[in-house]
């Protein structure tokens, strides 16, 4: 939903801050993070270093 994430081609979990190459995964850290308010390590093995 923010044009400057997409535009940089890199998605980053707005919960967290955790960056992603693919809104897919980042989508899911916030959805895990909005509901668990935790991080989910599966999720984050797919983070991207800055
Ligand atoms: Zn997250």
């Amino acid at each position: 939903m923010e044009p400057s994430n997409a535009k940089s081609g890199k998605y980053v979990c707005s919960e967290c801050g955790l960056t992603y190459k693919e809104d897919e995964w980042m989508k899911k850290c916030e959805a895990w993070c909005k509901k668990y308010k935790s991080c989910n390590l599966e999720i984050i093995s797919h983070a991207v270093e800055n």
